[in-house]
């Protein structure tokens, strides 16, 4: 299916597995070594990856080691989606030890870009995280970043299905429904009030009785600001103020892939600012290749 890499099967240890972490840690070692046994006996033309999972950092670091034994030059640390920066740190710097020169690390899951260049300096290559393209739908009110800020999408559930759910008149409903987008799209050309869009979208927010005090100075911020104009991807381009609507599958999908790629713009910003570190220049070269990598 022309994946480029492939990562070995491996079992998160949660704090609340404790009686089982020593089973789950063995059993991802296991599988880190048949997998690659495996990829060795097979004609792939991905890379394979071999994850460590851990409690502590001994544990990270006693796996990692056996992971540079058995021959991999990519690895990839899990397990620390809900740890500190100060506990990922201890473990990087473990881990770090075992490494050697050349080789890829991929940190799973964690996403916070101000601490990319403290993972850089600890030999991390390589991140991914689905948190930006999930907050477009998931997150309550924040759903449409722009640089550091990130505002509030503006809901426009379908009428239809509202009615049903809520015991609404359908035909109010949808004149309501259709008076939100109309009013929108006009004040995205400068044909309607602030006041007016305000007005309609909070109107039409009150059906769902999510009329929040909150939400009405979320909808206020989004419209003073008009983020959907001031960004320069290919899905605000193309489809402007549709971008900031929150409704079915598709749309809110494409305000998380705006999502992702400002994660990017700001990637490229810390870049800029940090620069390759210098003591990983001459470690590990291949760092600000990887981070580009990431258009892809
Ligand atoms: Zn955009």
């Amino acid at each position: 299916m022309g994946f480029d890499i492939g990562v070995s099967i491996d079992h998160l240890i949660f704090a609340e597995l404790d009686a089982e972490k020593e089973r789950r840690w063995d059993l991802t070692q296991a599988n880190a070594e048949e997998f690659l046994q495996r990829y060795r006996q097979g004609n792939y033309s991905f890379t394979p990856m071999g994850v460590a999972q851990g409690w502590d950092p001994a544990s990270y670091q006693r796996v990692a080691r056996a992971l540079v034994q058995m021959g991999y030059t990519h690895i990839a640390i899990g397990g620390l989606v809900r740890s500190q920066n100060t506990e990922i740190v201890r473990v990087l710097t473990a881990v770090q030890e075992v490494l050697r020169p050349g080789m890829q690390v991929h940190l799973f899951g964690v996403s916070r870009p101000d601490q990319v260049p403290t993972f850089m300096r600890l030999g991390i290559t390589s991140f991914d995280s689905a948190s930006r393209l999930r907050r477009a739908w998931m997150d309550g009110r924040r759903n449409y970043f722009l640089g550091d800020a990130a505002y509030s999408a503006i809901r426009i559930p379908e009428a239809r299905a509202l009615a049903r759910k809520q015991h609404l008149d359908e035909h109010a409903t949808i004149r309501m429904e259709q008076a939100a987008f109309a009013t929108l799209r006009a004040f995205d050309r400068n044909e309607a009030s602030l006041e007016a869009t305000w007005e309609a979208a909070v109107a039409y927010a009150a059906l769902s009785g999510k009329d929040t005090d909150r939400l009405k100075q979320d909808y206020r911020e989004t419209l003073e600001v008009r983020p959907w104009q001031q960004c320069r991807c290919a899905i605000c381009t193309e489809i402007g103020v549709e971008v900031i609507i929150f409704r079915g599958n598709n749309r809110n999908r494409r305000r998380g892939f705006h999502n992702t790629w400002q994660l990017y713009q700001h990637l490229q910003r810390i870049e800029r600012h940090n620069g390759p570190p210098p003591e990983v220049v001459t470690q590990l070269t291949l760092e600000g290749e990887q981070v580009l990598d990431m258009e892809k």
